[in-house]
């Protein structure tokens, strides 16, 4: 009973998208539009049909090393080195509003490209990335150091002054996944920028559409040459160069542990600061007293947002057993009125995944779910036929061993288990992952969900609500879902160094 309604076709765009499209797309280096110095080129598809929607530069070590020279020159010297902070502001602030004078469009990309509802894609994404450059617009005043009254070297008649002054990094290497293509730009650029950085960013292959068209937008701004450099390219050939490049000060990566572990040994060869974003298996836990209704919705949104392709997603649910059996038919008859189809059809809510990479590592850990002896009370496979659908799966009767437990997997895959108690062996429980990144609590006591939040090992908890992101509030990871936090104040010092100067004085 999967609500399906396969496409046959891409529809068709906009006159000026289409025409858009038709050019094979280029890359972004010292402020100019130009394509790979290999001339190679690579086909990207609409996820829900399988058709190609459009070529696009494939940039390799080469083009990333030019790219990386175009950075190091805006960074040491010209208008960005020499911009005050609020001219700088300013111009993030543009962008800002540049993106959302151009939702329709970059929300339409996004749905083509990634398969994701256009009208998700322009409420969530493209709002969210507009915000976040309104808000780091704000910080480019706003980051200040410190005087420090100094003790050790005090001698009669000597006496120093000492102030720390925090400066931009340098030349910044961000590589970005494909789950949120334009909102994984905004995150990774808007710091970068607010703080003085210059930066090389690299596109997922599957994706590289909404942040090609940022980069004309980044232009429009009056962003100068250099300062953002854009380059679609395999993570194999491009990503690996920009991570181990040696004039690179620091790599910023969105994506899977796997590859966040090669990003610290590539960047091990000149020692570049590094901060990840990576997975997650998070624990979204309904104790006895939760608001049923509320509870149900939110276990819903927070597993299939996305077509459950959040790094936070809410995929382990932990339901009191006086409630388990209510709260599991809910969310099945909820996923039942989930309507899949392309995303740019209005009534769509669920796309495909984004690519047959995916569909197969989903569908493969479906089926180790079915044979390690899990219940699918809905889902369980893949649709079928063309495009990469997979309808929402809840399993039951889990085991923590079963793969299906364990890994994340990235796709609309619920896996829900009772307790009897909220005691040790329920934290525990929940805290037993490899990953840190979020977690969720249902509760009408407050007080009692607050100090389940204090135990829980995650970098985001969220209480009688879930996928409550903001440009204000940090995100990130415990354990092995990342290093450093994106958004917030916090995200600066990703991209900042402390210097502390002292002066002797008299
Ligand atoms: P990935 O980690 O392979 O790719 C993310 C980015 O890293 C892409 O731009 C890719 O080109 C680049 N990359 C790949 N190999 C690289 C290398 N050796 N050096 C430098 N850059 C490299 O992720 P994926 O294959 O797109 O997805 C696989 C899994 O990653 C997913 O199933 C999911 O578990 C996880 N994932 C997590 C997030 C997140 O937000 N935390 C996002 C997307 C995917």
């Amino acid at each position: 009973n999967v609500n399906v309604n396969i496409p046959t076709s891409r529809p068709k765009v906009c006159p000026s998208i289409e025409a858009w499209l038709a050019q094979p797309r280029p890359l972004l280096i010292d402020g100019k539009w130009v394509p790979a110095l290999s001339g190679k080129t690579f086909p990207v598809f609409d996820p829900a049909t399988g058709e190609k929607i459009a070529d696009v530069a494939e940039g390799d070590a080469a083009d990333i090393d030019l790219a990386v020279k175009a950075a190091r020159r805006a960074f040491e010297s010209g208008p960005w080195a020499r911009m005050t902070p609020s001219e700088r502001g300013r111009i993030i602030h543009k962008l800002g509003d540049l993106v959302l004078e151009h939702a329709d469009e970059l929300a339409t990309l996004e749905a083509l490209d990634n398969g994701k509802p256009k009208h998700v894609a322009r409420a969530a994404d493209v709002t969210l990335s507009a915000d976040m450059f309104h808000y780091m617009a704000g910080w480019a005043t706003k980051i200040e150091g410190k005087t420090i009254s100094i003790s050790a070297l005090a001698a009669p008649g000597v006496d120093f002054f000492s102030a720390t002054r925090p400066e931009p990094i340098g030349v910044v290497g961000q590589i970005i996944p494909w789950n949120f293509p334009l909102l994984m730009a905004a995150w990774k650029l808007g710091p970068a920028l607010t703080t003085g950085c210059t930066v090389v960013l690299k596109v997922a292959e599957e994706t590289p559409l909404s942040a090609l068209r940022l980069g004309e937008l980044i232009l429009e701004a009056g962003v100068p040459a250099g300062v953002v450099n854009i380059i679609a390219g395999f993570g194999e050939t491009a990503g690996a160069a920009l991570s181990a490049h040696p004039d690179v000060d620091k790599v910023a990566f969105t994506g899977s542990t796997d590859v966040g572990r090669l990003i610290v040994k590539a960047s091990a060869g000149n020692l570049k600061k590094v901060s990840l974003e990576l997975g997650g298996k998070s624990p979204n836990i309904v104790l006895a007293d939760a608001d049923v209704e509320l509870a149900i919705q939110g276990a819903t949104a927070a597993v299939f947002f996305n077509h459950g392709q959040c790094c936070n997603a809410g995929s382990r649910l932990f339901v009191h057993r006086s409630i388990f059996d209510r709260v599991v038919e809910g969310v099945a008859a909820e996923a039942a009125k989930i309507k899949l189809g392309h995303g740019l059809n209005p009534d769509t809510e669920m796309g495909p995944l984004v690519s047959q990479v995916q569909y197969d590592r989903v569908t493969g850990l479906l089926a180790s779910g079915r044979q390690q002896g899990a219940t699918a009370v809905c889902g369980g496979a893949g649709v079928g036929g063309q495009g990469y659908f997979v309808p929402p799966t809840i399993f039951t009767n889990t085991t923590p061993s079963m793969r299906v437990v364990a890994e994340e997997i990235f796709g609309p895959v619920l896996v829900a288990a009772p307790f009897d108690d909220v005691d040790d062996a329920l934290i525990a429980e929940a805290n037993n992952s490899i990953y840190g990144l979020a977690a969720g609590v249902w509760s009408t006591n407050t007080a009692k969900a607050q100090s389940i939040a204090h135990r829980l090992k995650a970098g985001t908890v969220w209480v009688n609500c879930y996928h409550i992101f903001d440009a204000a509030l940090p995100f990130g990871g415990y354990k092995q879902s990342g290093w450093g936090r994106e958004m917030g104040q916090a995200v600066l010092n990703n991209y900042l160094e402390t210097k502390a100067i002292t002066t002797r004085l008299g």
